[in-house]
């Protein structure tokens, strides 16, 4: 893969992006649960086949009607706590959560939005069962803004409220049954989506955490991994529209669009090739060949443990792809890469050979990939793909890998990818057509009168810039841990605990940003200590009952420890601290043991004093206290 930057003005890359977050409201979207996942076991499990009727099918996604053709049945898990009939599909919804509707409407109207009149839930049809209605509901609650990113306007299409689906749960190893937790089922989503106006990765980044900065004004998002997820659409001329899905880090977004991009680019170069070796769509023909019989005797242990299963190894030609499936696109990931995920999804597969790859590394012999060459036809110039699994995936699956080198000759695909951690991405299924929206006409319309809108207008949080000079002046922050502030989730609660616990601001800022990032770092999962939580250490703190050094070791303990308090923490890392009844007796020690050099030292043995006391209880006292105590000790 070339070295040299890319040049995306040149290359015209267009992107968009649409931004989900879970809202921190009282409960979900159509029922009074409350939003909060759980972890243990479920209470109750149902088991559903949904069958979407004819109509509903016109325009929904191929790869789910797929799966519903095989079979896949749905197993649902539950518990009384976060789910009651209504996301059980037994009971029609609630009228809507106006707490989430207000959210936002706040964020609409800081993004430069016109909200609608009515509020209209519509349901739009998802078959892949991460609905037990076989839809979700969604409604548009304001249109047409723009937000200021630098110097350049962005427009804003629309922000809708949405309810989150179920979460899958369980492996794909689980045959044709899929298993979703409908906890999170219900909860409300924002949703906002930008013009296809950004022109670069970084780019899409800064938009991003814009947008990111805007939703967490409002004081009511959900924040921590899982609770925000970026979608974006990417595109360059003579490429396609990809559909990038369930981008979870911001950070992440430049990453996942530069890849896009050379993946598109290296793709347009493949087309070019085939195009100069006179291979078309007609050049790649079905033709599967059982080659089971070549591997009898294989010492490649994934063949073998197929062929001792009586499963099938089939094998096709691909004519004139001779060093094209070993084509990188994206780091670690070839052309071959491309055919393999197809293959996986269409066939069931757990994967596929081909012959740009080095097999001796799978203990497949030079031998057997002759003959199995000659088997196909295979001349110089072509490439063999084989695969081992049931006679009906592995047609299925090759059939996948011909559709998709045919598609190469003319064309990259439209299709729907999914994010990985290190910003390459997978294919996940085809574009689906537009989804079919209808009518919810369970819940009735509601209105966003003038007087509602007002009311938001008139409580909109403070817009970035203003609260950074605010922070720097009532707070006495510098300009760096302000600005910190700002991009951090803890924002509302520094504000708070500032003024409340009696800890010094800058303390309180630097620990909820420089540390816990150093955590995150650290892979502690800062999310799981609560804002309560975190509120009741620096009160401690401000108190005097936990000592300021001790303020990691117990953010990490609870972060560990869900379900526990502070008490449990102070115990268990046996924090607790030492009261003046405890210090009384070591500073008469201290003193006693120091006799000689306080005659001689005078009042000056202080600072002295001090520091042997210190030694002994850092962590565990409240300085001042030894301070004052060592002072009437000394009298
Ligand atoms: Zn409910």
């Amino acid at each position: 893969m070339s070295k040299t930057p890319i040049d995306y003005a040149k290359v015209g890359l267009k992107c968009g992006l649409e931004i989900h977050q879970q809202l921190n409201v009282n409960s979900k979207l159509f029922c009074s649960c409350p939003p909060d996942l759980f972890k243990e076991d479920p209470e109750i499990t149902f088991l559903r086949r949904l069958r979407p009727t004819q109509s509903e099918l016109g325009q929904v996604d191929p790869a789910a009607f797929f799966e519903f053709q095989k079979g896949v049945k749905i197993l649902y898990e539950a518990n009384r706590k976060s789910s009651c009939l209504v996301e059980m599909d037994e009971e029609p919804p609630h009228p809507i959560n106006l707490a989430a509707v207000e959210v936002v409407l706040t964020a609409s109207l800081m993004m430069n939005m016109q909200p609608v009149d009515e509020v209209h839930v519509m349901r739009k049809t998802v078959i892949d069962g991460s609905n037990t209605t076989g839809f979700q509901r969604t409604t548009i609650i304001a249109l047409d803004g723009w937000i200021k990113v630098g110097d350049k306007t962005i427009p804003m299409q629309a922000a809708s409220l949405e309810e989150d689906a179920a979460r899958k749960t369980g492996t794909q190893d689980e045959g044709k049954t899929i298993r979703y937790r409908i906890d999170r089922l219900g909860i409300p989503l924002i949703e906002v989506a930008t013009a296809p106006v950004i022109y670069s990765p970084q780019e899409a980044q800064e938009v991003a955490f814009a947008i990111g900065r805007i939703l967490r004004d409002t004081g009511k998002v959900m924040r921590g991994l899982g609770t925000i997820r970026q979608d974006l659409n990417v595109s360059i001329p003579n490429g396609a529209l990809i559909e990038i899905k369930g981008v979870q880090e911001l950070e992440l977004i430049s990453t996942v669009v530069e890849y896009e991009v050379q993946r598109q680019l290296g793709l347009i170069a493949i087309k070019e090739e085939l195009a100069k070796r006179g291979i078309t769509p007609e050049s790649l023909k079905p033709d599967f060949a059982d080659v089971t019989a070549i591997f009898k005797d294989t010492k490649s242990k994934v063949i073998r443990k197929a062929v001792d299963k009586k499963q099938t190894v089939l094998a096709v030609k691909l004519a004139g792809f001779a060093g094209l499936t070993g084509h990188e696109l994206m780091p670690n990931f070839r052309f071959g890469s491309e055919l393999s995920d197809r293959a996986k999804f269409w066939g069931r597969v757990g994967g596929i050979f081909h012959t740009d790859e080095i097999l001796a590394n799978y203990g497949i012999t030079t031998e057997e990939v002759a003959t199995l060459r000659k088997a196909v036809d295979a001349a110089e110039g072509d490439a063999v793909v084989f695969v081992a699994d049931t006679a009906e995936n592995t047609q299925d699956a090759l059939k996948a890998v011909v559709d998709r080198c045919q598609e190469a000759c003319t064309c990259i695909p439209q299709e729907t990818r999914t994010a990985k951690d290190d910003g390459t991405t997978r294919y996940m299924r085809p574009r689906p057509g537009a989804a079919r929206m209808y009518p919810e006409t369970d819940i009735p319309p509601q209105p966003i009168t003038a007087e509602l809108v007002e009311k938001v207008q008139a409580h909109l949080p403070e817009p970035a810039d203003k609260k950074l000079t605010r922070l720097i002046k009532q707070y006495g922050l510098n300009e760096k841990l302000a600005k910190q502030l700002i991009d951090s989730e803890y924002i509302g609660l520094f504000e708070e605990t500032a003024k409340t616990s009696g800890v010094q601001a800058s303390t309180v800022a630097a620990f909820l940003t420089e540390t816990v990032k150093a955590l995150q770092r650290d892979g502690i999962h800062t999310s799981h200590v609560s804002d309560e939580q975190i509120s009741a250490i620096f009160k401690a703190v401000g108190a005097g009952e936990l000592a300021k050094e001790a303020l990691a070791d117990v953010f990490t303990w609870l972060s560990k420890n869900e379900g526990k308090n502070l008490q449990d923490a102070i115990t268990a890392l046996g924090l607790k601290m030492f009261t003046e009844a405890d210090l009384v007796p070591i500073i008469d020690r201290i003193v006693v043991a120091n006799k000689q050099q306080i005659e001689k030292l005078g009042k000056n043995a202080f600072g002295m004093l001090m520091g042997a006391a210190m030694k002994e209880v850092r962590g565990k006292a409240n300085p001042e206290l030894v301070g004052k105590l060592l002072r009437e000790r000394l009298k």
